[in-house]
Formats: C-alpha cells, sequence, structure tokens
C-alpha cells in the first residue's frame, strides 16, 4: 500500500516526514499519536520501508531495491517491531530488552535499522524505563517510530525524547467515502459511526466479523426486550466476544439516551432507536452520565491491557438497561 495515496487524510504527514528523511533532519525517534484506527500503525510501517529503502531521496518507497524486497516479504533484519504479544496486554521489559539488543547490533542491509513500537501507552512502567535509557543514548543508525492512541498516557520524558506528530480523524464524510472505496460490505456509515469515524478500525471490525456480531447484538437486545430470551443466555454468548465492542456499543447506546433527552435527532445505534427513547423517559442526565463514564473507565483499563473481569461490567450494564427498560 502506498500510504500517501491510500490514506488521503494523512497525506501532509507523509510530506513533512518524507522530506525531513531525504534531507537528514528526522529525529531519532519520532511520536505519532491519534485516534485508534486512523491508520498510525500503516503509516509508519511504511514510512520504516522508506527509511530502509535503498534508493533514497524518494517520497515512497521504491518497493524493488533488495532492502524493500526484504521488507515486504516480512524478513528484514534491520527492522522491528514492538507491540504487546496479545491484544489488551502490556508491551513488557523484555520485549524492550531485545530492542536494546537489536540497537546495539550493526546494520546489515545498510546503514540505519528501524524500530516501531506501539501502542506505547501500554508500555509498563519498567519497559518505559528501559526505552528511556535507549531514547537518552540514541544511536545514528537507529530510527525509533513510535505511535500512540493516547499519549497523555505516556512518560513526559519520553515524549520529550520524541519529533512529534498528530495524525488527525478524517471527517465523516471522507472516512466513507474511503471505505466505500475499499469494502463491499453493506451498513458502512453505521459502522464508521460505531468506529467514532475512524475508518482503519471499521476495516478491523469486518475482518474479525465484528461487524456480524454488531448486527447479533441488536437481535438479542430486542429479543431481551420482547422477553424471547433470558439475559444469562445471552450473556454466556457475549463472553466469547471482544468486550471492547461490547463496551463500546453500551457507550453508543448511553450517548444515544442523552441525544434523545436534548432533543437531537442522530444515533449512534439507530437499530434501537425505540429501546433509547423508552429508556430516556425514566433515566435521568446524572444516571446516564454516571454510567457513561464506568463504561470510559473500564474501556481505559481494558484497552491498557490491566485486564479486570469486564464481564461482571458488561453483565450490570445489560441488567440495568433492561430494567429501565421494562420500568418505562
Ligand atoms: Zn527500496
Amino acid at each position: 500500500m502506498k500510504v500517501a495515496q491510500a490514506l488521503p487524510w494523512l497525506q501532509s504527514q507523509w510530506q513533512t516526514l518524507s522530506q525531513q528523511l531525504s534531507s537528514q533532519r528526522l529525529g531519532h525517534a519520532v511520536l505519532l499519536t491519534g485516534q485508534q484506527g486512523v491508520g498510525k500503525r500503516v503509516f509508519l510501517k511504511e514510512f520504516a520501508q522508506l527509511v530502509l529503502c535503498h534508493q533514497g531521496e524518494q517520497q515512497t518507497p521504491c518497493g524493488e531495491c533488495a532492502s524493500c524486497r526484504l521488507f515486504t516479504a516480512g524478513n528484514h533484519p534491520d527492522f522491528i517491531t514492538v507491540e504487546p504479544e496479545e491484544t489488551g496486554k502490556a508491551i513488557k521489559i523484555d520485549q524492550i530488552r531485545r530492542v536494546t539488543d537489536f540497537v546495539n547490533t550493526t546494520a546489515s542491509q545498510g546503514q540505519r535499522k528501524v524500530v516501531l513500537l506501539g501502542p506505547a501507552e501500554v508500555m509498563n512502567i519498567n519497559a518505559s524505563n528501559a526505552l528511556l535509557k535507549s531514547l537518552e543514548e540514541p544511536s545514528s543508525q537507529v530510527t525509533m517510530l513510535l505511535y500512540s492512541h493516547q499519549p497523555s498516557r505516556l512518560l513526559a520524558t519520553i515524549k520529550s525524547r520524541c519529533q512529534q506528530y498528530s495524525a488527525p480523524t478524517p471527517k465523516f464524510q471522507d472516512g466513507l467515502m474511503w471505505l466505500q472505496q475499499n469494502s463491499q460490505e453493506s451498513g458502512l456509515d453505521s459502522l464508521l459511526r460505531l468506529a467514532q469515524g475512524a475508518p482503519l478500525k471499521v476495516i478491523e471490525m469486518i475482518e474479525q466479523d465484528v461487524h456480524v456480531q454488531y448486527m447479533q447484538f441488536c437481535q438479542d437486545m430486542q429479543d431481551l426486550a420482547n422477553h424471547s430470551v433470558v439475559w444469562q443466555g445471552v450473556v454466556s454468548k457475549w463472553k466469547n466476544w471482544s468486550v471492547e465492542y461490547l463496551l463500546d456499543w453500551f457507550y453508543g447506546l448511553l450517548l444515544d439516551v442523552q441525544r434523545c433527552k436534548s432533543g437531537v435527532q442522530d444515533r449512534l445505534i439507530p437499530e434501537l432507536n425505540m429501546q433509547t427513547e423508552l429508556v430516556s423517559k425514566r433515566m435521568s442526565v446524572a444516571e446516564a452520565d454516571g454510567i457513561l463514564s464506568a463504561i470510559y473507565e473500564s474501556k481505559k483499563a481494558v484497552v491498557s491491557g490491566s485486564n479486570p473481569n469486564p464481564t461482571l461490567l458488561i453483565e450490570r450494564l445489560l441488567v440495568d438497561w433492561l430494567g429501565q427498560l421494562r420500568q418505562s
């Protein structure tokens, strides 16, 4: 993928970074921040290829030199990726030690070595401190490319060692147009709304069948409202799904309640609008606020890999919602 053309909302960031590279003003460490699902990782991975490309002086990697061929084959010896071993887990100090070892060996293909690391906020404190050491003693050979969805959670000392860039979220219509060019799925607009406007998040949802689960979620909620199923059965089915998305959908429902109360027509989860309207008649703004912040905190904990017991929260959210619905 040629990022500069493929992700038009990141084009100016690409130009800036590639110009810095060709004029040899690129820092030892770059930090790209922005909402999850706007393409930071894809962007930096391709930029890593450009840094390593033997052709140099170009805006995009040539794709043909020995370095590019190794890179696209996924076995470039001068490139490593440091990410959580499992989604939702932390980046640990052992992984950063591998970075230190990598940094201390000589580049085998050329002059440069590149480390791609992220999401940087999931490094635990030991890992952060170990990385900081590498950043404080930069090697002229090594370029560190970091990305973060939540830069506020990074050590200030790490941030200050990096050249920082932000990756914007595209405008909704632009994001939707991009999706329509890249996917045949139906209902892309509601998926994009659920993904808070992040187009690559939608692609991930489709790849992981999350969009199918979403339709099932809406169906389950309707069946529950009609008393044709019991909540215990539904929750035990949901246990196999990504808790992150379930939290998102409840978050969407509660936001819809608030929108409904303030007379806004737009819905994040239009499929369940009848329920939202009923619940909004009973639930106070303060109650909705309280639940929203509980979901927000829980989501943060899940994303940062601190691994709480989110099933309990999902259960409570569902039972509360049904309680409100049935009293209406
Ligand atoms: Zn090349």
